[in-house]
């Protein structure tokens, strides 16, 4: 591995001034006149001066806001998530500096021991917190780092000696690694997203292939063998002679690292060794990605040195995370289900598995991606009695339900928002239904964020449970 300097980092620059380029400012300041020469912070063209830009330069950063023209000349710019490596502003930044980082980037070198990496398109969140929670259940100290919503850089200062970064890491964040280097990485799949950023379904792959980059012959890549651009990474990643775990919940694995479920139990082989862990069913996270992301934490539980009882154990106490397949109550024998982070199409087909076909109503819409709905609209005839399409995208996602039906019994039902698309699906459901949120789409066009949308979903929940007591 190429050696980290961490000792002088001389002129650096920071752009963003979100809660990453804050945090990345900050973190560089208290260093100044020691390992730091200076710290430049660049706001980006919107940028404003106020009450943080002030506090930034009393902490002693240059602070520029209104201009992407970056001026100067630095020895290392981080630069936030938000800032595609494609945009002026970064090429303007990348013309003056040695070198531009991301913030894991960043958090890596200033703290580069006991990284594990948790990528995917979908599944991160969930993987990353039940690894986090298998760890502690065997007595290892680690936290949830990174696009989870904890800033690496936030937890370098008194991080626990032999404590673990679980890092969440999205393929923004991996675009500008080059030093990382986790000792376990995970790619749970790569499925359509993010395309209007990264622009190719290659660009979007290759960006999350880059945690395994860094890997070498101790380390371990669990990596999905479900999806083509996964299988690719797998294949890749044992070419040059790496352990890679390779993950299925459709079939078993024949390679000497592998997890997957034989008769509904997680089974994860490491070097040959087999752990046969918990029955899917004792599972309180519903599904069978929910199935794949137990693998892949159980996965890294164990090369980490946790023992298979405490790994089974974790995985039967650990409970849904908010606004995921998140049980809301039951109202009148009817099932209600907050799925609201449910952004993209495939992690609706996923959510949709969770429950017995034929007895799910599902609300469907929000912001329109413009993603292809050909494989949804499958997946919900297949699956739902009901679908109520609202939002921005619902009048898209109708007419694409109504196209693929056929003789299929689904009932396709519009409404214009959320509160409107509830009253339909309650007036809709029946006795051992369930009502699931699952929206497909991202909610920008009714709330500032999913988690809004699922919270108003919960209340309105509370609301019927209310007027029917
Ligand atoms: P992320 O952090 O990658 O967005 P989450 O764990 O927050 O992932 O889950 C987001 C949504 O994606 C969930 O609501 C669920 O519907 C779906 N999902 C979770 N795990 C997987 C998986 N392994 N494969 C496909 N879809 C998944």
């Amino acid at each position: 591995m190429t050696s980290i300097t961490r000792d002088h980092l001389g002129n650096t620059l920071v752009l963003g001034l979100g809660r990453t380029g804050e945090s990345v400012a900050r973190y560089l300041a208290a260093r100044l006149g020691g390992r730091v020469d200076s710290v430049t912070l660049y706001g980006g063209a919107s940028s404003t001066p106020g009450e943080k830009t002030r506090e930034l330069e009393e902490a002693g950063v240059s602070v520029i806001c209104g201009t992407e023209d970056v001026r100067g000349s630095y020895d290392l710019a981080v630069a936030s998530p938000g800032i595609p490596d494609s945009s002026d502003f970064f090429r303007a930044a990348k013309a003056c500096s040695n070198e531009v980082i991301g913030e894991p980037e960043f958090a890596f070198r200033e703290s580069p021991e006991r990284w594990v990496a948790i990528t995917g398109t979908n599944g991160k969140t969930t993987t990353t917190s039940l690894t986090t929670h298998l760890l502690r259940e065997g007595g290892l100290a680690a936290e949830s780092v990174g696009n989870i919503g904890t800033l690496v850089t936030d937890e370098l200062d008194g991080r626990a000696e032999d404590s673990w970064f679980v890092a969440e890491l999205s393929s923004f964040q991996l675009a500008t690694t080059r030093l990382l280097h986790p000792r376990v990485a995970v790619i749970l799949n790569v499925t359509p997203d993010h395309l209007e950023w990264h622009h190719s379904m290659e660009a979007y792959a290759a960006a999350k292939e880059r945690s395994l980059e860094n890997l070498d012959a101790g380390d371990l890549a669990v990596v999905s063998v479900d999806d083509e651009f996964c299988r690719a990474m797998a294949k890749r990643a044992e070419a040059r002679g790496l352990r890679v775990c390779r993950l299925s919940v459709h079939e078993e694995p024949g390679s000497p690292c592998a997890a997957f479920l034989r008769e509904g139990r997680l089974v994860v082989r490491l070097d040959g060794t087999e752990h046969a862990l918990a029955h899917r069913e004792e599972l309180k996270i519903f599904g069978l990605h929910n199935a794949e992301n137990a693998l892949a934490a159980a996965s890294v539980a164990l090369e980490l040195g946790v023992g298979a009882a405490d790994v089974c154990r974790g995985l039967t106490s650990f409970s849904p995370i908010e606004h995921r397949i998140e049980p809301a109550g039951t109202v009148a024998g009817v099932r209600y289900v907050n799925d609201s982070k449910a952004t993209n199409t495939d992690s609706v087909e996923k959510a949709l598995t969770a429950f017995d076909a034929g007895t799910i109503v599902v609300m469907l819409g929000g912001h329109d991606k413009m993603t292809d709905l050909t494989s949804l609209a499958a997946a919900v005839c297949e699956r739902c009695r009901v679908a109520v399409c609202f939002g921005e995208a619902g009048g898209r996602i109708a007419s694409a339900l109504e196209d693929a039906r056929g003789e299929k019994d689904l009932e396709v039902l519009r409404a214009p928002h959320l509160r409107e698309a509830f009253g339909a699906a309650v007036a809709a459901a029946r006795p051992g239904d369930t009502v699931l949120l699952s929206p497909a789409c991202s909610s920008f066009d009714e709330f500032n964020n999913m988690s809004e949308r699922g919270r108003l979903f919960k209340a309105l929940v509370a609301e019927l449970a209310g007027s029917e007591a």
